[in-house]
């Protein structure tokens, strides 16, 4: 069955998702699934689409061609009153040194490209 505007799924994901799926999945039940910050190999999967590793983290940079940066983590152990961050983006997990190597050496790859 499609939804309104001939939408057959409806999908969220982000932050909002990461911190209130629970509520969320019961004040909005049209939303086919949420998905968190870090569940993106599952939204492909549902998506049907193909999950290609390499392709995580390609990016369009907007530094001067001789520098980049690198996220080398996401989320935060702390628990400071004023901030979302913990809450939104969950407990504090490192990306895999062998990732961000790749990374950086993609980077430098399309830098010497442009
Ligand atoms: S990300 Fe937020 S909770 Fe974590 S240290 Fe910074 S201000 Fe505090």
């Amino acid at each position: 069955m499609k939804k309104q505007g001939g939408i057959d799924k409806l999908y969220v994901t982000g932050c909002l998702s990461q911190r209130y799926k629970d509520d969320l999945e019961k004040e909005i039940p049209e939303v086919d699934a949420y998905f968190g910050t870090l569940e993106l190999p599952y939204l492909l999967v549902k998506l049907n689409a193909d999950y290609k590793h390499e392709l995580i983290g390609e990016r369009i940079t907007t530094t001067p061609q001789h520098y980049a940066y690198l996220k080398i983590s996401e989320g935060c152990n702390r628990t400071c009153s004023f901030c979302a961050i913990p809450l939104m983006r969950g407990k504090h997990v490192s990306k895999p040194i062998e990732e961000l190597v790749k990374e950086a050496k993609n980077l430098a790859a399309s830098a010497s490209k442009s």
